[in-house]
C-alpha cells in the first residue's frame, strides 16, 4: 500500500526495501522491487513480511541504480508471488497504489489485440496498455500518458522501462504521491515520510497529475497535458 521510485546514484535495492519498510505502517500482505540494469528490467517479489523479500533478495540479489518498488494491499486477486507488483509485460514495469475501475473493460480490449492476461489484478492491465501502445510507436513517456488517460479509479503510478535507466513516469488520481529531490537523484513515493531518508525537498503532485523525472529534471503536467509548476518545499521528518 506503498510505492517508491528511485533514479540513484547507489545500488538501489538496498535503499527500495528501506523506503518499503517506512511505508510498512500501512499496512501490506506482499512486496516486490524491480530495477533495470544493463537495460533489463528484473524483479524479486515475496508474499509477507518485507523481511521475505529481503531474504530473497539475499540468494538472488538485483543489481542497478534505477528502481520501482510496492507494499501490495491486495484489492483484485489473492496475495501472491504472481500478483504482486511491481507487474511487467515486455519492455513495460508499473508499480501502483488504489484501484483501477475499468480493469475488465481494459483487459478484455487488450487479450483482443494480442496482450493476454496473466494476473488477476486490476493494475496488469495497466502494465499491458502501455506495453501495447509501444508497440504501436509511441515512445515510453507517450505510452505512459496515453495509458494514464484511459485509467478510471484512483491511483499512484510509476513506470520504468527496459532500456531506460533515467526515466521514471509518475502519476496519481485519488491517491497521494511525492516527487523527492536529491543531488543529482530523484524519487518519487507515497509520501514524504518514505522520501526522508534520501530528501527533505518535496514536490507533491497535485490530483491528476503526472510527472516525467530524469535524475536532474522533473517535468509535471496536469490531466489535460498541459505542463505546470508544483511548489518544492523543505518538509522535515522526525525520526
Ligand atoms: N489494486 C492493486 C492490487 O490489488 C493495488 C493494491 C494496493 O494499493 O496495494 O494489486
Amino acid at each position: 500500500c506503498g510505492i517508491i521510485g528511485i533514479l540513484g546514484n547507489h545500488e538501489a535495492a538496498p535503499i527500495l526495501v528501506e523506503a518499503l519498510k517506512r511505508l510498512e505502517y500501512r499496512g501490506y500482505d506482499s512486496a516486490g522491487i524491480a530495477t533495470v540494469h544493463e537495460g533489463k528490467i528484473e524483479r524479486r517479489r515475496a508474499v509477507g513480511k518485507l523481511a521475505n523479500l529481503s531474504d530473497l533478495l539475499v540468494h538472488e540479489p538485483l543489481a542497478g541504480k534505477t528502481g520501482v518498488g510496492q507494499t501490495r494491499w491486495a484489492t483484485h486477486g489473492a496475495p501472491s508471488v504472481t500478483n504482486a507488483h511491481p507487474h511487467k509485460s515486455g519492455p513495460v514495469s508499473v508499480v501502483h497504489n488504489g484501484i483501477i475501475e475499468n480493469f475488465r473493460e481494459l483487459r478484455a480490449e487488450l487479450a483482443e489485440k494480442g496482450y493476454p492476461h496473466n494476473t488477476d489484478t486490476d493494475t496488469e492491465p495497466v502494465a499491458l496498455l502501455c506495453h501495447s501502445f509501444m508497440d504501436a510507436g509511441k515512445t515510453p513517456v507517450e505510452a505512459a500518458m496515453a495509458t494514464v488517460d484511459r485509467l478510471e479509479g484512483a491511483f499512484a503510478l510509476c513506470f520504468m522501462f527496459d532500456g531506460e535507466e533515467d526515466l521514471l513516469i509518475a502519476a496519481r488520481k485519488g491517491a497521494p504521491l511525492a516527487i523527492g529531490y536529491g543531488d543529482g537523484e530523484m524519487f518519487v513515493g507515497s509520501d514524504a515520510i518514505a522520501l526522508a531518508p534520501m530528501t527533505h525537498q518535496i514536490t507533491y503532485l497535485a490530483d491528476g497529475d503526472r510527472a516525467v523525472l530524469s535524475r536532474v529534471s522533473v517535468e509535471i503536467f496536469d490531466e489535460t497535458g498541459a505542463q505546470v509548476q508544483r511548489e518544492r518545499r523543505e518538509i522535515r521528518m522526525d525520526s
